[in-house]
């Protein structure tokens, strides 16, 4: 049989994590800045399912472009998007209350939503236990608690947004659970010690459900079900800048300039003390000044921030998808998301379209193949790598034997850039020169950035961690830590945990 087999990308994956770890090392050489996001992507379900997949894709893209903003964010993913969001709503909360208007500006390399939220997997599940006792042992009990609780927070509120405006059908809520395939004993051994620490420390995990190899739906493994959602990711970005694009009036103003990348940030200094201190966004249409920059560029962010380059900053890594027809109907395909071999592969069958009756399937991973390098350090989504698309088109035949035919070729096929972390950890707060620790040059300046592939439940919230702390700064306020977010993400934090 051609399959998949789960021994061989276990013992890959071991193999991949400790090329992870030792990245410091035998992958120096390629401790350099992330290039800027490649200009002729792959194609994504999300961006280019049809011609009208992206209505904003090419907004603000000609014309004038703006020159001059209180705060602009780079990039126009999930966490950008969320920035401006959460400033429309502080300001519509009168949190900031302000004489002229807020003028808010966003600029996007490429399309609207093209870098990983536009060719992600669509998963929106919050990890409550998973990697708990590591992380225990590691950051202690709050810390653990507080991953949770910030993934929970995230969720819920994204969650809450969709339902509270009507959004559900525009984005494609699926509220299906998403369901751990467990491939092997010790990987069935630490989740269930996870679970066991998790609880112990305080989570409610009454909704967690441990399920048998029976009843796994036809597979050869025991699992783990937590409640979970699948989401179409750039239309509920669309639909959040929508919403703040509404917000647009006498005290907020919010412009979009996409294909408008920052190719450099220089400091403009009129009378040299702080308070008249301007940064110029140099793209290639010209100069913009602002007070205040968000870096919102994930994957990218070492290409204008370079010392975040290299093993202890952000490492571009590149993850690859397949959308692939199954052999059975929908009564055989559960709507569930889900996972296996630890999360390394994720999919889910998309709700059947009009005149369609067999599930198309988003399935992402593989990366487990690619050899030593594990797709670290690459930052080029305009193509995708050969070995890793014949794991992924041998994964699901193997795993539901009778449900999916080896040798049928996927309908689509992409990768998107992810923003890794040694820990995991995202940077969230101020920039400052993360070798030297230096903040005085990156006054002013916020990140939000490095979600290690797990960015869905996390970046929302992150955003309004990064809105919290324009607010304090505007209002002469002093920002003070939820119990909610993990004290770890801060950057000034950063340096003691070392990444
Ligand atoms: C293949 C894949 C599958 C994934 N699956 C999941 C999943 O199922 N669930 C989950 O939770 N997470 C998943 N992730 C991770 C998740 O997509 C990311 O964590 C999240 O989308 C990050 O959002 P972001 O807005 O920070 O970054 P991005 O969405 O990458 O946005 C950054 C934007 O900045 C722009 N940009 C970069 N540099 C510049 C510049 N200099 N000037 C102007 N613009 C710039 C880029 O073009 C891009 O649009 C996946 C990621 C990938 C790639």
């Amino acid at each position: 049989m051609p399959g998949w087999s789960v021994t061989r990308a276990f013992e890959r994956r071991k193999d991949a994590r400790a090329t992870f770890n030792a990245a410091g090392s035998i992958l120096d050489h390629l401790r350099r800045p992330a290039n800027l996001p490649s200009a002729n992507p792959t194609r994504s379900l999300w961006t280019h399912s049809s011609a009208d997949a992206n209505p904003l894709a090419r907004e603000g893209s000609y014309g004038p472009l703006t020159t001059d903003a209180d705060i602009c964010i780079i990039g126009s993913g999930i966490t950008g998007i969320s920035v401006a969001y959460h400033l429309a709503e502080a300001v519509e909360n009168q949190t900031i209350d302000l004489d002229v208007p807020l003028r808010v500006v966003i600029l996007e390399a490429r399309d609207f939503c093209s870098g990983a939220t536009g060719r992600n997997g669509g998963h929106l599940t919050p990890h409550t236990f998973y990697s708990f006792a590591a992380r225990q042992d590691r950051f202690g009990a709050d810390e653990a608690i507080r991953s949770s609780a910030l993934e929970e927070y995230t969720a819920s509120s994204l969650v809450n947004i969709i339902e509270r405006n009507g959004w559900s059908e525009d984005v494609d809520l699926v509220n299906g659970g998403n369901v751990r395939l467990l491939f092997t004993e010790d990987e069935e051994r630490e989740t269930r010690a996870d679970f066991e620490r998790a609880k112990h420390a305080g989570i409610n995990l009454d909704n967690v459900q441990w399920l048998t190899r029976d009843e796994t739906y036809g597979t050869p493994y025991s699992a783990v079900k937590l409640p979970g959602h699948n989401i179409w990711p750039l239309k509920l970005v669309t639909m959040l800048y929508q919403h703040a694009k509404q917000c647009t009036g006498e005290h907020f103003d919010l412009r979009m300039h996409t294909h408008t990348p920052v190719t450099s940030i220089t400091r403009s200094q009129s009378e040299g003390s702080n308070a008249n201190l301007k940064y110029i966004l140099s793209t290639p249409r010209g100069p913009i000044s602002c007070l205040r920059v968000v870096h919102a560029t994930n994957a990218y962010t070492s290409h204008l921030l370079p010392s975040l380059a290299g093993p202890d900053g952000i490492i571009p890594t590149r993850g690859q998808i397949i959308a692939t027809r199954a052999s059975v109907g929908k009564a055989l395909i559960r709507t569930n998301s889900w996972s296996g071999n630890q999360g390394y592969e994720y999919w889910f069958p998309r709700p059947l379209g009009p005149g369609e009756e067999r599930p198309l399937i988003v399935l992402g991973g593989g990366r487990e193949a690619s050899g030593p390098q594990f797709e670290l350090y690459a930052d080029d989504d305009s193509g995708t790598n050969p070995v890793v698309g014949k794991e992924l088109r041998d994964f699901l035949p193997t795993i539901f034997q009778g449900k999916f035919e080896y040798g049928t070729e996927p309908e689509m096929e992409w990768t998107g850039i992810m923003g890794y972390t040694a820990t995991g950890n995202p940077f969230v707060g101020p920039v400052f020169d993360f070798s030297t620790g230096e903040k005085e040059d990156f006054k002013r300046q916020y990140i939000a950035a490095g979600y290690t592939g797990h960015g869905m439940p996390r970046a929302f919230a992150c955003a309004e961690i990064v809105v919290q702390m324009i607010v304090a700064e505007l209002t002469g306020t002093q920002w003070s830590c939820p119990t909610w977010f993990p004290e770890r993400y801060l950057t000034h934090n950063r340096l003691k945990h070392k990444n």
